[in-house]
């Protein structure tokens, strides 16, 4: 492609994608594709000679459009927001076109200065502990795991890096509402999932600290190492708040290692009354949020702190030949504070958000975000037909269609599966559902980037008017 065409179909796109954003409304939120409908319509094998950029484009239209699920669209009210934004993209955009590669100081010193700057606003902007060192890593998966290995390292003096597992003594905590990810990392940290402890949960779906305390003792009785405790703000159920100020002081009578996964919540944060959820901070060792659930940075990013770094980088570093280099003062080289080698630069999106929304403005649409659920809930309340399931602590609202004649939770849960479906083929709104305490629960989230309280106010309409046609 040469460069004259290049700036051409780059302004048509342009194009595209302000029209795309400004109207995504119209889109049917979730795609209505059948498994094998895509591939179907792909050629089995890469094209020989090269093909226009009318043609490619034309079939992303055809063909790639109708299999996306738009995430972007403010009826998308399932699992957690994916959020993007007009400067996020307008960032990506400059990633894409300088494409470096951020896995050292040299390789692009502003990434990585950048990357510590952004990182330190965040912080504070959290209210985070100012000690702290932040990195940006992929996903919250990852920075999890980088706690467990990085808590098990210092626990045994960096030996298992070095000799490999003996036999497993470890065990990891965690709540029954702990996100999935935790079991996976458990899995690839070589602690075995059979050393993963869920602790019971209160009527708020919040850990049980009195219960953590006796499976820690448990295991210290038999010998078993506690390793790491994984608190949960913001679950993904529901959004319950594990009790972080008792699971910290268990954590540092024990000498056990505190992570904190705040992945979707943690932006709440910048709002100084959702501080409280946080009480206990300083007891964590480690702290995961992504800004690209609810910070309006496209995916992906997400920023993993630490509190002893030099644990953390010692975990991970390592120098071959090629990569040495001699600099006059000590840099950072993010390459060692994680698992890729290869990085994005990914502190570009965060800066340009931050910066056009400003702190407070970022704040106003959080609080924003909040005030649209609460109102629905107080709607729900109101309702003879319908109950909230979870306290309503941010913008998820975990509710379920409870018509009063029907006393039996089986023929609920088979009635509210049937409104699921029935609402998500309508293509105006997409829910997504969860289990709690057996009960099969819709969850309706009002964190996408632009929704307004019309939106919600419209699916609460379709979806009262939804339930008089179910049987
Ligand atoms: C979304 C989520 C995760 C997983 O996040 P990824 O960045 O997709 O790995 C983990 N924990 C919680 C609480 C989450 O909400």
């Amino acid at each position: 492609m040469e460069f004259n065409e290049f700036r051409k179909f780059a302004h048509e796109l342009v194009d595209w994608m302000a029209d795309y954003m400004e109207n995504v409304r119209d889109y049917p939120v979730k795609s209505q594709i059948n498994p094998g409908e895509i591939l179907n319509q792909l050629p089995n094998s890469a094209p020989s000679q090269g093909e226009s950029f009318e043609k490619i484009f034309e079939d992303f239209q055809k063909i790639i459009m109708p299999g996306i699920t738009h995430w972007q669209n403010p009826n998308f009210l399932a699992y957690v927001p994916a959020n993007s934004s007009p400067p996020s993209v307008l960032a990506e955009m400059l990633t894409a076109t300088l494409g470096v590669q951020c896995m050292m100081w040299q390789t692009s010193p502003s990434a990585t200065e950048l990357e510590e700057r952004v990182l330190d606003w965040l912080k504070s902007m959290l209210g985070l502990p100012s000690e702290w060192s932040g990195v940006i890593q992929d996903t919250a998966s990852t920075a999890t795991l980088c706690a467990i290995l990085t808590a098990r390292e210092k626990l045994t003096n960096f030996e298992i890096n070095k000799k490999g597992f003996d036999t497993n003594k470890f065990a990891v905590y965690c709540s029954t509402q702990t996100h999935s990810s935790i079991e996976k990392d458990v899995k690839i940290a070589g602690i075995g999932s059979d050393n993963l402890r869920l602790i019971s949960v209160d009527d708020k779906f919040a850990m049980l600290s009195d219960e953590l305390e006796k499976k820690i003792q448990k295991d210290i009785d038999r010998n078993i190492i506690p390793l790491c405790v994984v608190a949960t703000i913001g679950t993904t159920s529901s959004t319950a708040i594990d009790p972080l100020c008792e699971i910290g002081k268990i954590c540092a009578k024990h000498g056990i290692w505190l992570h904190v996964d705040a992945a979707y919540a943690g932006t709440a944060l910048i709002l100084p009354e959702m501080r409280w959820m946080i009480d206990g901070i300083e007891y964590a060792d480690s702290f995961v949020f992504n800004p690209h659930k609810w910070m309006f940075t496209n995916f992906d990013c997400s920023a993993y702190y630490v509190k002893d770094e030099m644990a953390l980088v010692r975990t991970f570093e390592i120098t071959p030949e090629y990569l040495k280099m001699v600099v006059e003062k000590p840099v950072k080289d993010y390459r060692n504070w994680g698992i890729q080698l290869g990085r994005r630069f990914r502190a570009l999106k965060l800066w340009f958000v931050i910066r056009t929304y400003g702190v407070e403005g970022l704040k106003q649409m959080i609080s924003n975000h909040i005030k649209i659920a609460k109102n629905l809930t107080e709607k729900i309340h109101e309702s003879e037909d319908f109950e909230i399931m979870a306290p309503v602590v941010l913008n998820l609202i975990c509710f379920r269609y409870h018509p009063k004649k029907i006393k039996d939770d089986p023929q609920l849960n088979d009635l509210n599966q049937q409104l699921i479906e029935k609402l998500n083929k309508t293509g105006k709104l997409f829910l997504s559902h969860t289990s709690l305490n057996g009960k099969y629960v819709l969850r309706l989230q009002t964190g996408q980037t632009f929704v307004t309280k019309e939106d919600i106010d419209r699916a609460w309409e379709l979806i009262k008017k939804t339930v008089l046609d179910l049987t």
